[in-house]
């Protein structure tokens, strides 16, 4: 059976990430999204093994010593991270799965799985960002401060993902993002199939 891809969505926290993904599960089936385990505290309306598995920082760091995540990085001042078994199983059984991820595990995820769709997810301007995460009411004004710095940083490495995605319509964002990924999913499809034809036609000459 053909395995399933591996995409990577990142983007400045308040792009829409979440949003998208959430609308994105709606409208097409095909998609298993990861859970991150984080050691920040749950938002309003967050529930533990929904939106992420919530740990103790003791807890995170066990799950790092035993090797069970595939990445993991710290982001203003909380660690997040990928539980292995979940990706690895879902993707042998030939779904696509989606990690949102910033980037930092997004590069190590790539080094891991050279095959992994890099995507960034971005809103059309800084000023329209800063306007969603204030209008979220979930932090504080000063840990808001505290993401739009990191999004500066996180500016600098956009060229290291395969496509840009600008989330401005939400509908047109999330289509666009499906066409991508079915895309890659074709390209690497064909890609299999041509190799083995022509490994077979060349034992045969
Ligand atoms: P992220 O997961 O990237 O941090 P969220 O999905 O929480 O971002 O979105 C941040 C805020 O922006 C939310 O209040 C959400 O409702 C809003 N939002 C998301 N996408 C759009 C969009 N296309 N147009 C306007 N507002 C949006
Ligand atoms: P938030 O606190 O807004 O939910 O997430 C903060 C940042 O952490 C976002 O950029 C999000 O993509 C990222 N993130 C969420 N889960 C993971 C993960 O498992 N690994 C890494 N490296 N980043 C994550």
């Amino acid at each position: 059976m053909q395995k399933g891809i591996l995409t990577v969505l990142s983007g400045f926290s308040g792009a829409g990430k979440g949003t998208a993904m959430k609308r994105l599960m709606e409208k097409y089936e095909d998609y298993a999204l990861s859970i991150s385990a984080t050691t920040r505290k749950p938002r309003e309306g967050e529930v533990d093994g929904r939106e992420y598995f919530f740990k103790e920082t003791e807890e995170f760091e066990k799950m790092i010593a035993q090797d069970e995540l595939i990445e993991y990085a710290r982001y203003v001042n909380h660690y997040y991270g990928t539980p292995r078994s979940y990706v690895e199983e879902q993707l042998e059984k030939g779904k696509d799965v989606i990690l949102e991820i910033e980037i930092q595990g997004a590069l190590k995820v790539k080094e891991k799985f050279p095959d992994t769709l890099l995507v960034f997810v971005t809103p059309p301007s800084a000023e329209e960002l800063r306007r969603r995460l204030i209008g979220r009411g979930t932090e504080t004004m000063e840990v808001i401060e505290e993401r739009l710095a990191r999004a500066k940083e996180e500016a600098r490495g956009i060229d290291c993902y395969d496509c840009l995605i600008i989330n401005d319509d939400l509908e047109t964002c999330v289509d666009e993002l499906h066409a991508v990924i079915q895309n890659e999913k074709k390209k690497v499809m064909r890609n299999a199939e041509f190799i083995a034809k022509i490994r077979e036609e060349l034992e045969e000459l």
